[in-house]
């Protein structure tokens, strides 16, 4: 789906972390909207999406002169104390757009010349291998998530048509960690996957997140059960993956191949 485009002066970029990302001082968005328009995205719902009134993943606003606006920010929130930051609450940092417009790669800028104590980026995309660069001098300060709902590309275009492929996004996992970035698969929120699915991924990864819809919406499933999520289940026959103990089996099959410590549920797996 091809997004209507349009720029934006914000006022401000980052915003206090709350909810979910209690664990964070900050959450930072360089787009508003998301050109992935995932079935089970939950900022669908929520004020950003429905005061604009135009269907969530036809819109992003690009956020112009975003990094001027960061680097003071940044400034006076290091003067306060710890500054974690989780990038992306409600948008993803990587959307198609910014390969032209590098909003993204003009906040890593900024936290490259003055690092936060902590960034956790969230995102789908292949494209944030374009910013090993910048990502590599974060060192230990940085965590790239990368969002992996399944290993079944089937479902993958069921439930996210617009979003790129598996393939892609595990081959830009091996390229992270072979540059030496820190990273994370995340399987969240958990789609049904193969048996194979943490073989695949124990070679790419030492650390994995696991997240449903039920521990993970912020409102024990409610949220996703309005998206009529289920619907799209019981099409495929596969309504037993739609339960809030199916992560149970992904679960145990992680632990086969991870060490256990290594396997993250919910909200610990996104903490700094
Ligand atoms: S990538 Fe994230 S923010 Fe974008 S539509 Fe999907 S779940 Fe929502």
């Amino acid at each position: 789906m091809k997004s209507e485009l349009f720029y934006k002066y914000p006022k401000t970029l980052l915003n206090k972390g709350t909810g979910f990302l209690t664990d964070y001082s900050h959450s930072l968005n360089p787009y508003t909207g998301c050109s992935f328009a995932c079935s089970y995205c939950y900022v669908r719902q929520m004020p950003v999406s429905t005061f604009r009134k135009k269907e969530w993943g036809t819109w992003v606003d690009i956020k112009k002169e975003a990094a001027a606006l960061l680097r003071k920010e940044l400034y006076k929130a290091k003067a306060k104390g710890k500054v974690t930051i989780f990038m992306s609450s409600s948008t993803d940092p990587y959307q198609p757009v910014e390969y032209k417009e590098e909003v993204t790669r003009s906040l890593l800028e900024v936290m490259v010349e003055n690092p936060p104590d902590f960034l956790f980026v969230q995102t789908r995309s292949p494209l944030v291998r374009r910013d090993i660069d910048l990502l590599l001098l974060l060192k230990d300060k940085v965590r790239v998530s990368m969002t992996v709902e399944t290993d079944r590309e089937d479902i993958r275009k069921h439930f996210t048509p617009d979003a790129p492929p598996i393939s892609a996004r595990l081959k830009t996992l091996q390229l992270l960690a072979e540059a030496g970035v820190p990273t994370q698969a995340t399987i969240a929120p958990m789609l049904p996957s193969s048996e194979a699915f943490p073989d695949k991924l124990v070679q790419l990864v030492n650390r994995v997140c696991l997240d449903d819809y039920f521990m993970g919406d912020g409102s024990g499933g409610k949220r996703t059960r309005s998206l009529g999520i289920q619907a799209l289940y019981e099409k495929l026959g596969l309504e037993t993956w739609y339960h809030p103990s199916a992560y149970h089996l992904v679960y145990d099959r992680l632990i086969k191949v991870f060490p256990e410590n290594q396997v993250y549920l919910s909200q610990k797996g996104f903490a700094p």
